[in-house]
């Protein structure tokens, strides 16, 4: 039997508040044993994990992976691969794909594509609505018997309150979540980046914080009616978190998630980085995103994800607005052709294989614990998608596991990524910390000492 020793770790265990020094034992695909005292069979592959963190697999909530439907911007094996690249063991797959995920093939054709990438675990979403249509709900049961585990209409809101109340019953009454992209479209239409002084220093619509809080708050009230859970993707303001913080003491079962890029830019950032700076919803004021690491630090934020959105240049505009960035912030307002550009140049960022380099920065300032980080970034994800045998170190559980070097440096370098995109507003940051080995079902997937590779 395949035996891995992982020797003289931190580990980190939120589920049961473990933070201690010691050995790791996997026997096949569980962990089997952990502690202090832990002796070494003497068969096992040992890897000396002194100075490094070992921690459950991280799980993203929420990731596109673009398959099937846009090879040229990710593909189910590169998407996974960039996850183990990361440090993720597991990644949740929106639905916006094409064909859409709305129907039991296409959840099928994702997880028997997975495991050939010989890297982290695809957890399918399904759509919330036929075709993200946002009027007919796909058959719940049907889903969740193909292996969904979550639904999502994410890239697009649901705006019929109606079909809102039909798709938080269904998914109560199938044991899975919704997890709800929270735009008042009437309010961001046409709109470039966030409202403020940037984007009328470029002279650009803005999106206003509104157009977040006002639907989150219609959605809240209906969750609270209802008695149902509900899910929040991409939290970005101020508002919304109070309006969560507030709801949730009254009862509300709301999770919510925020995006490395959320905590760590702010709307500036769009004058140094243009299309690669622009998502939905956009990067906010700098105050939001003070909030948003309050959040992450007091408990009233469950989770980081990433938001992982690919795309190649042709979508982000690159050959109109490349001459236009980066520019000063005194710098005179857009062209109308690029301000156009900018408002139509495609949604969001990657992010699997830098979002723990940048989470561990709230570390490294004291802002959260080792143990909170993994609590942000495994067993609170876990618990969201009911992987219940994922999220936590205890012996039986599945041996997914992510080793860190919370001291090593190193530059973001997207040319070297597994992602097939390159649109990060993070080239050439310095990061401390890194994951350098994944481990998925007690296979090593990601072994950052000799790049990626099925090493053990
Ligand atoms: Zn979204």
């Amino acid at each position: 039997m395949k035996r891995i020793m992982l020797l003289d770790g931190r580990l980190l265990d939120p589920r049961s508040k473990l933070d201690t020094d010691g050995n790791l034992l996997i026997e096949s695909d569980r962990i089997v044993g952990l502690g202090r005292d832990l002796p070494v069979p003497a068969d096992a592959l040992k890897i000396d994990c002194h100075g490094l963190w070992v921690m459950p697999g991280l799980i993203d909530p929420h990731v596109h992976l673009r398959d099937p439907g846009f090879p040229e911007k990710e593909t189910i094996r590169s998407g996974l691969r960039a996850a183990a690249a990361g440090g993720f063991t597991a990644v949740a797959a929106m639905a916006n794909t094409a064909p859409v995920n709305d129907t039991p093939e296409i959840t099928r054709y994702m997880l028997e594509r997975a495991p050939a990438a010989e890297a982290a675990r695809l957890v399918p979403v399904a759509a919330v609505t036929r075709g993200l249509r946002g009027r007919d709900l796909v058959d719940f049961p049907a889903m969740v018997q193909a292996g969904a585990r979550m639904f999502s209409d994410d890239g697009l809101p649901l705006d019929d309150v109606g079909v809102l109340k039909q798709a938080l019953e269904a998914a109560a009454s199938a044991g899975f979540a919704v997890s709800l992209h929270e735009e008042d479209r009437a309010l961001t239409v046409s709109g470039a980046m966030n409202a403020g002084a940037v984007a009328q220093a470029l002279g650009v619509k803005g999106i206003p914080a509104s157009a977040e809080t006002e639907r989150v708050g219609r959605d809240l009230a209906i969750a609270r009616e209802l008695g149902t859970p509900l899910h929040l993707a991409h939290v970005s303001t101020a508002g919304a978190l109070d309006l969560i913080t507030a709801a949730r003491a009254a009862g509300v079962a709301v999770s919510c998630e925020v995006t490395p890029h959320h905590f760590i830019l702010d709307d500036r950032t769009v004058l140094t980085c243009g299309a690669d700076a622009r998502m939905a919803p956009p990067l906010r004021s700098p105050l939001d995103r003070d909030r948003l690491r309050r959040g992450l630090a007091d408990g009233s934020i469950d989770m980081i994800a990433t938001d992982h959105a690919p795309h190649d240049p042709d979508s982000k505009q690159h050959s109109l607005l490349a001459r236009h960035f980066p520019r000063s912030c005194a710098a005179a307002p857009l062209p109308d052709e690029a301000a156009h550009a900018l408002a139509t140049a495609a949604n969001g960022i990657i992010g699997l294989e830098t979002a723990l380099g940048l989470a561990l920065t709230l570390v490294h300032e004291g802002l959260i614990t080792p143990l909170r980080l993994v609590e942000l970034m495994s067993a609170n994800p876990a618990r969201l998608l009911r992987l219940d045998n994922l999220g936590t170190l205890a012996a039986g559980a599945l041996a997914d596991i992510t080793v860190v070097d919370p001291k090593l440096e190193w530059t973001v370098n997207p040319e070297q990524f597994c992602s097939l995109s390159r649109n990060t507003p993070f080239a050439g940051w310095r990061l401390k910390g890194q994951a350098v080995l994944t481990i998925v079902a007690g296979r090593v997937v990601h072994d950052a000492r000799r790049g990626s590779a099925d090493a053990a």
